[in-house]
């Protein structure tokens, strides 16, 4: 059967193709992923454990240590990171750690732009730049 180009037919299989395009590449935009990350603490009398830190800042395509100094700066503790853990003198509990671990990667992370989070952070002489791999978007960040 011959399709005829100008037909109601036609136009709707095109339209119908166009939208499911459309649909499918919006769908897999590096935006719509969902990060969903939990802290694993320990907490004792002394201290807390940030025991999975290695882990997540791997998800986040991140090294450690920045994330390491990201939570310390904003809890103004003194801590150290030993093997892929965070010890934090005092005790931060889950709901904050996981309110810092948003904060740092709406500001560390997430593109502000496409809200992909394909990113990385370059530095250029003094500053530090979040860099998306997906839209190219360059975007000034501060020191940690
Ligand atoms: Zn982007």
């Amino acid at each position: 059967m011959a399709l005829d180009l100008r037909s109601k037919e036609f136009y709707e299989m095109l339209l119908e193709n166009v939208l499911s395009r459309v649909t499918r590449d919006s769908s897999a935009a590096a935006g719509d992923r969902v990060l969903d990350i939990t802290p694993n603490l320990v907490i004792d009398a002394k201290n807390t454990y940030f025991t999975n830190l290695g882990q997540v800042a791997k998800m986040l395509n991140r090294e450690p240590a920045h994330l390491a100094r990201f939570l310390l700066k904003e809890t103004g503790r003194a801590g150290a990171v030993s093997d892929d853990k965070l010890v934090i003198q005092g005790k931060i509990t889950h709901e904050e750690a996981k309110r810092l671990i948003n904060l740092y990667i709406k500001e560390f992370v997430r593109c502000p732009v496409c809200n992909g989070i394909d990113t990385r952070i370059v530095s250029e002489k003094r500053f530090r730049f979040l860099v998306c791999d997906a839209c190219g978007a360059k975007s000034p960040v501060r020191r940690v």
